[in-house]
């Protein structure tokens, strides 16, 4: 990508930025740094938003200040990160990233090569090298996603035909996307993120691309695909971006066992449980990752049981077996923190204890602090008729129910309860 390109300077009667959309601290640090000055725009996913009239999520500047003259500049300054060096700007509680002008490591000819370094599969694993901010264009993944915006001259700079982009609302990525794909397989899922986000088309050549490198996500770290992996599934479109990560070949990279599982069935466990967390970001609730994965990984979870057991295996170390084996052969391919860990076996092993509603039980299990995400996938598991839709109702009911009510509830247990004859005694080892 050494083709230099000339760009377009779109005037404020060109294009539907409001200012009063552009949070005042970021037009404050770009004011500062011009006067110091520097360069400074508004660049990435904030002017993609504003130019679509969406609010975005965050602000960044780019800038040719290096870090340390970023540092100098401004009081609540951090400087982060190892595989880039970003400067954090705090004002009034809002933290606005402020990243020097970077180039790719082809852009950039004269640099020793101990700052990048490209694996065998075509990665670049460090792109730490400043650049113009030409060069910092051509290193962005889509056209939509390298526009700059002045606030001071409200004008929007444009290189790479992002504004027709936009338009057409195609995702395009800059420069040959075989190249940019392999350089950087988690693009590919961005590129799902932001279509499924913005509504938008992939553009074809990037989805040709995709279908021959899809593979190549094999090799990005767990830890990196697990950021990804909250970054598509809590964005508020996890369900359109499931499909569209089925549909381009992607998902078995992410959660392979899972689907394996898939049978063609929809809606299954984990469309319900990825619209569901939908739901919940659109009314404001909590969502956690651990929830999601007790879901997703549930069906191969189930399938693995059923095979332990036909070993002739108990159920109770089939359980413990094929819990154990579950996350850590996903934690293969996206890291599972241990905290998180904790969470999901706990959601997992509540679930024949809400099935089996022993009465002496029913109080503690209302009380135990996983008892919400595991009443929210029995649901899941009532829906798609793996367990019975009367025992869901119950809780649903007893969670609406006044202590009285409650304790009516648990004793009708007790009287539908099949009589079971007392329970044998083990025989002990010695017998
Ligand atoms: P969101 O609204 O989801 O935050 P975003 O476009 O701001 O979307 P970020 O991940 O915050 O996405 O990244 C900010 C910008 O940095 C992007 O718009 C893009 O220009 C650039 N960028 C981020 N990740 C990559 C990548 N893997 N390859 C190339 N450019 C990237
Ligand atoms: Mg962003």
């Amino acid at each position: 990508m050494t083709n230099k390109h000339l760009p377009q300077i779109i005037s404020p009667d060109g294009h539907a930025i409001s200012l009063s959309a552009v949070s005042d601290n970021a037009i404050k640090i770009i004011q500062e740094l011009k006067g110091a000055g520097y360069e400074a725009h508004l660049v990435g996913g904030c002017v993609r938003d504003l130019l679509l009239g969406r609010i975005p999520k965050d602000f960044d500047i780019a800038t040719d200040a290096q870090p340390e003259e970023i540092k100098s500049l401004f009081r609540g300054c951090r400087l982060i990160g190892r595989r880039f060096r970003l400067a954090h700007v705090r004002i009034d509680g809002e933290i606005i990233e402020v990243a020097t002008f970077r180039t790719t490591p082809s852009c950039a000819d004269d640099v020793d090569d101990d700052r990048t370094h490209i694996t065998d599969h075509g990665r670049v694993l460090r792109d730490n090298v400043y650049g113009t901010q030409e060069d910092d264009v051509l290193r962005r993944d889509f056209t939509i996603n390298a526009l700059y915006f002045d606030p001071q001259e409200q004008s929007v700079t444009d290189f790479v035909g992002g504004m027709i982009d936009l338009e057409k609302r195609v995702i395009r990525t800059i420069g040959d996307p075989l190249e940019r794909l392999r350089e950087d397989p988690v693009r590919m899922l961005r590129a799902v993120r932001f279509a499924a986000k913005l509504q938008f088309d992939i553009d074809p050549s990037a989805l040709s691309a995709t279908a021959e490198l899809a593979s190549l996500l094999l090799h990005v770290p767990p830890a990196r695909m697990l950021d990804e992996v909250i970054k598509l599934f809590h964005g508020g479109y996890a369900l359109r971006t499931y499909e569209m990560l089925r549909e381009y070949g992607l998902f078995r990279y992410l959660f392979p066992f899972t689907e394996q599982c898939l049978d063609g069935v929809t809606p299954n466990l984990s469309s319900l449980a990825l619209a569901n967390t939908d739901t919940r970001i659109q009314l404001d609730k909590p969502v956690i990752p651990a929830f999601l994965f007790a879901c997703l990984l549930w069906d191969p979870l189930q399938a693995d049981i059923h095979k332990l057991q036909d070993g002739g295996m108990d159920s109770r170390r089939a359980w413990s077996i094929a819990t154990a084996d579950a996350v850590r052969d996903q934690a293969l391919h996206v890291a599972i923190p241990k905290r998180f860990v904790l969470v999901i076996k706990d959601i997992w092993a509540l679930q024949p204890l809400l099935e089996h509603r022993s009465p002496k039980n029913i109080n503690r299990l209302l009380a135990n602090k996983r008892f919400r995400a595991a009443y929210d996938l029995l649901l899941l598991r009532a829906e798609v008729n793996e367990i019975n839709s009367e025992i869901a109702q119950w809780w649903t009911r007893i969670q609406e129910a006044n202590q009285q009510e409650r304790e009516s509830m648990i004793r009708g247990l007790r009287v539908s309860a099949p009589k079971r004859g007392r329970r044998r005694k083990r025989k002990s080892r010695a017998a």
